[in-house]
């Protein structure tokens, strides 16, 4: 059944979002442009007020309510990602299952995070009180992509509605079901303002968003849009928050547990049809293990299945337009004179693309150096570790990545150049909501998810208090001509010692 939005203008235009894998339209939109979007913002100015009125207290009951509304209608949502992005329901519900432990752990723990508290003093001013407290922007504005349409972006939404901040969301062209489904459930719990909305429309209505005067605007999505939205919103001076593409690395050490790290390199490359930021796109494995390893997979990789069935191993490729870059990817890999050992160039069937293991990959190959999202698995032999360290940092993103080690595993988690990495696990850091989320390089700035990403949508404001006044003050005209003097010996005793070696 398709669903049609329950906000549909007046008049202009609309668009279809539709099933990847039948062409079925799951729904009808409207495209939203400048004006709808601005009204959009305005509407959430007094909402945000109301929100953060709240307090701690009132919005965690909210966001509790809402995260056991999702949990109850899990059904419902995981059937409406399945057909509208394609992904498999167990990967759907992955999704939901995730976002509601986020919204559990955000719900509860910001009052902890963001309430105002005492800092330390100096001497100095030892007779003024110190104190932190962190403030609500206002509204945030978020832009999703079409991949997590569940998890993504409610991991943003989530951190800013819990710090306090309306939300004016906009999902993917092609998932925007999903953002609306996420939207209204939202307002079943929160019925009295308009605290989470969605816009919806392509590029076009994402930039108007950018222009919209929001307080932050959040950002999912590949790193070329992303340095639009980025330059969009320089003309308000809008902070951002960028959640970018990746190219993950793993490393298998000598001495991992080569089944674990075979069966994880399968899953985090290929669920989701690889269409995952942080999907494991390059395998470096020590050559102690390299065959044993390369055997496993291949083994695994051969029984991935793609199809449309809700119970299919993998779905199809969502994005039309990216089956050509697998293409090009592959035929740039082999020409480079790189072997298949699973799969092959016909790989790509659309809008399926077959599990590929490649080895023999030279690393200027751009299978290595690009995103790639779709399920393709090269496998490189290296040295030891430190080679394999040096590769994986060898790239301009730097979202995750993952070690299979056993002696070596923290020093080598610790030299990956990356936002986030598991060890003996793939992927399970974005599990983790105590956890920061994100990235650097072409992986993007700034963390949703976590104390941090808490903190990420909230302004600190410091407050000082004068508790008694002094006799004489530096920070005044007033103050005798010899305090300067007599501070400046207190300061060089205080300070002025060389440290002791
Ligand atoms: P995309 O960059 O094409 O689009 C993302 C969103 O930006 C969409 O909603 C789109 O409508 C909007 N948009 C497009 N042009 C815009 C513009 N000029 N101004 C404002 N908004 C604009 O990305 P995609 O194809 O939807 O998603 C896939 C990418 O997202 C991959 O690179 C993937 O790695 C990345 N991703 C990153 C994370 C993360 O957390 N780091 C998570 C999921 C996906």
């Amino acid at each position: 059944m398709a669903v049609t939005s329950d906000r549909p203008p007046a008049t202009g235009p609309t668009f279809d979002s539709t099933s990847p894998a039948s062409g079925e339209v799951v729904g009808t939109f409207p495209v939203q442009g400048p004006e709808q979007v601005a009204e959009a913002v305005a509407r959430a100015r007094p909402a945000a007020a109301w929100w953060a009125g709240l307090g701690f207290d009132g919005r965690r009951r909210r966001l509790l309510a809402y995260k056991a509304l999702l949990a109850r209608r899990c059904d419902e949502l995981v059937d409406l990602v399945h057909r509208e992005n394609g992904k498999p329901a167990v990967d759907a519900f992955v999704e939901v299952l995730l976002t509601v432990e986020h919204l559990h752990w955000a719900a509860r723990n910001a009052a902890k995070v963001l309430r105002p508290r005492r800092a330390a003093t100096t001497l100095v001013l030892a007779n003024h009180a110190a104190s932190v407290e962190y403030q609500p922007l206002g509204v945030v504005g978020v832009i999703g992509p079409w991949n997590y349409p569940v998890y993504t972006p409610s991991g943003t939404i989530t951190s800013a509605l819990a710090a306090g901040n309306a939300v004016v969301f906009k999902p993917s062209e092609l998932t925007p079901a999903v953002g609306r489904f996420l939207a209204d459930a939202f307002a079943e719990v929160v019925p009295e303002q308009p605290v989470l909305q969605v816009v919806t429309g392509d590029g076009a209505t994402g930039n108007a968003l950018c222009l919209a005067g929001v307080d932050k605007l959040a950002f999912t999505g590949s790193p070329a849009t992303g340095r639009k939205v980025m330059a969009a919103c320089a003309e308000r001076l809008t902070p951002v928050v960028l959640e970018l593409g990746g190219n993950d690395a793993m490393i298998v050490d000598e001495d991992a547990d080569v089944d674990a790290a075979a069966e994880q390199a399968v899953w985090g490359g290929m669920a989701n049809a690889g269409q995952t930021c942080l999907a494991i796109e390059r395998v470096y494995v020590v050559q102690g293990v390299y065959d044993r390893f390369v055997d496993r997979v291949v083994e695994l990789a051969a029984k991935v299945r793609p199809g449309a069935a809700t119970d299919a191993d993998i779905g199809p490729i969502t994005l039309p337009g990216q089956l050509e870059v697998i293409r090009r990817q592959l035929a740039d890999a082999f020409q480079r004179g790189a072997r298949a050992l699973v799969g092959g160039p016909d790989a790509v069937r659309p809008p399926y693309v077959d599990p590929v293991v490649l080895v023999d990959v030279p690393s200027d190959a751009l299978l290595l150096r690009q995103e790639t999202f779709g399920p393709v698995l090269p496998i490189v032999r290296v040295r030891d570790a430190d080679e394999a360290v040096r590769r994986a940092n060898a790239s301009a993103y730097g979202l995750g990545a993952a070690v299979f080690a056993r002696r070596h595993a923290g020093r080598i988690a610790r030299s990956l150049r990356s936002g986030m990495v598991s060890v003996n696990s793939v992927l399970t850091f974005a599990g983790m909501p105590s956890l920061p989320f994100g990235g650097v390089g072409e992986s993007g700035f700034g963390r949703v998810h976590g104390p941090d990403g808490l903190r990420e949508f909230s302004r600190a404001k410091a407050i000082t208090r004068q508790r008694f006044p002094l006799p004489f003050s530096v920070l005044s005209f007033d103050r005798p001509a010899r305090l300067v003097p007599a501070v400046e010996r207190a300061m060089k005793l205080r300070h002025g010692r060389r440290p002791r070696r």
